[in-house]
């Protein structure tokens, strides 16, 4: 995915871009107002990582001015702590989540993932793969054209594999997408639900990459 992190505190942005980057996005980055609202008219991104208090114009004036100029991406704004006004201001600017300084970096990227996962799913409901088509409205799989059933975790599964096709997800990552209200979900479980999809899907469809995950892509032909 393409990101835009706009932070005027040079530390704090480049730590934002490392992790970032560490999540195998593209990013960009801006450390004013005036830089952020020009590339965020002019450039497509996936997701916006938006401070406030930005120097030259200030973080909600630029969200307001990308909202009324119709760009529609997903921001998430970084509120100064405590700051609840910031936050109904950033939530009426048109921001689509907040998050208080000082944050976890570990949290912001998982309010990414589900702001992202949200965003793509908006923008479509059907996702193919060589021969496997899927369709998130309608829960349907079908394989060179013929449904294919799985239970409702194997279809949540596929479902990310699909959507960030070739990309390597992490147990982690799957587990959270398959349990997002359960605190106790154990990652390793996600091995036996991989291992049982596997069965089901075209050989080779599921890579897996030793010590980061798995990822979904088009078998070679004559399946290897
Ligand atoms: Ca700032």
């Amino acid at each position: 995915m393409r990101l835009l992190v706009v932070e005027d505190e040079p530390t704090l942005r480049g730590q934002l871009v490392q992790a970032l980057q560490g999540a195998g996005h593209t990013v960009e980055q801006a450390g004013d107002g005036r830089e952020a609202h020009y590339l965020g008219e002019v450039e497509d991104f996936d997701a916006v990582v938006l401070d406030l208090g930005l120097p030259q114009i200030d973080g909600l004036s630029v969200l307001r001015r990308w909202r009324a100029a119709g760009r529609g991406m997903p921001v998430l704004v970084l509120t100064a702590r405590g700051s609840w006004q910031e936050k109904v201001e950033g939530m009426d600017a048109g921001a689509d989540d907040y998050l208080a300084k000082p944050f976890h970096m570990q949290e912001l990227l998982a309010r990414l993932r589900a702001l992202l996962r949200r965003s793509t799913e908006h923008a479509s409901s059907e996702w193919r793969c060589g021969s496997i088509w899927l369709d998130t409205r309608a829960a349907r799989v079908l394989v060179d054209g013929q449904p294919l059933v799985l239970t409702s975790h194997e279809f949540k599964l596929l479902s990310l594999l699909m959507q960030r096709k070739g990309q390597v997800l992490s147990r982690t990552e799957l587990s959270e997408h398959i349990y997002p209200q359960d605190e106790d979900r154990d990652s390793n479980t996600i091995e036996v639900f991989v291992a049982r999809l596997r069965k089901k899907l075209p050989e080779g469809s599921i890579e897996t990459v030793r010590g980061l995950g798995y990822r979904l892509v088009e078998p070679a032909a004559g399946g290897a």
